[in-house]
């Protein structure tokens, strides 16, 4: 069993490994080495509930994740306390392509929704989806300010940016409380982020761990060697790593249990 530690400067608790989405509401325009088939209710309730008999309790989606979030909520049922969710604002997928809103009404109606999508009267954590541009997004529209308001308001526990670039990073975490970075074998150039936030007490997710799977081509035990990389950091609370197969599933698990051992 995994075991769940808090994520640093906060008071929520989450599993080494999170969930990621991606692939339970959109299969156009992602990065991913093969094509796969979304998986249906039956399928998606199996996996989740798999993740949860390992020690998962991490789950990551976003309005950007097509129906993601929509399925989550239904599929959740009676469960939904049993999860910390981490969703994301700024990001809309529509009819094949993605545009970015960071204005604080949209962020508003964003979280409305993702609350209704979801079923639930709380979001665990909501990180701003930057589209690249981390810098403006953040000084321009004052949108950290709008989830720490959230927050105060009990719609959201911690907030924070997924973002793409060192400076964004940094300047994420000095104002709110999770970066989600992009960190694997084929790129760390965001490490100075971590290297913030294990100064700062700040919350480090990672995202894309497995480099969308590109990182499981070649080498001797990719998975292994990916996760020793991304927990060597100890700013590191979690990896949110993507699959619909059982099979990938519990490897992640098994290798994520063996890193944290040894
Ligand atoms: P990832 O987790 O690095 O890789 C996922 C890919 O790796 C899937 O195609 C999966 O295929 C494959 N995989 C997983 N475990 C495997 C194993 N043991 N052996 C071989 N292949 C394996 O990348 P990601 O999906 O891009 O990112 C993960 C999550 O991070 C997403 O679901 C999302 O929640 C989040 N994310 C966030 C952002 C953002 O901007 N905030 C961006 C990207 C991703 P199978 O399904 O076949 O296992």
């Amino acid at each position: 069993m995994l075991e769940q530690k808090k994520i640093a400067g906060t008071d929520i608790n989450i599993s080494p490994l999170g969930f990621g989405t991606v692939k339970l509401g959109r299969d156009q325009q992602v990065k991913y080495p093969s094509g796969f088939k979304i998986p249906d209710d039956r399928e998606a309730i199996a996996l989740l509930q798999l993740a949860r008999e390992l020690g998962i309790n991490l789950l990551d989606t976003a309005p950007a994740y097509g129906s993601s979030e929509e399925r989550l909520g239904k599929l959740l049922g009676n469960k939904r306390q049993d999860w910390v969710i981490c969703s994301k604002v700024g990001e809309e997928f529509e009819n094949g392509q993605s545009r970015f809103d960071f204005t604080p009404e949209h962020i508003r109606f964003s979280i409305q929704r993702s609350l209704k999508r979801l079923n639930t009267d709380y979001i665990d954590m909501v990180l701003l989806h930057s589209s690249g541009d981390d810098v403006n997004i953040i000084q321009q529209y004052g949108c950290l300010e709008v989830l720490e308001d959230l927050k105060k308001e009990g719609l959201i526990k911690a907030s924070g940016m997924s973002t793409k670039t060192i400076e964004g990073g940094i300047m994420a975490l000095e104002r709110s409380d999770i970066a989600m970075v992009t960190y694997n074998l084929n790129e760390q150039a965001e490490r100075p982020v971590l290297d913030y936030a294990q100064s700062n007490n700040k919350g480090i997710l990672i995202k894309k761990a497995l480099a969308s799977g590109h990182a499981c081509l070649e080498g001797k035990d990719p998975v292994y060697e990916s996760m020793k990389l991304v927990f060597s950091h100890p700013a590191v609370s979690a990896a949110i790593i993507g699959t619909i197969n059982p099979q990938h599933l519990k490897q992640n698990v098994e290798k994520v249990y063996q890193v944290l051992q040894n």
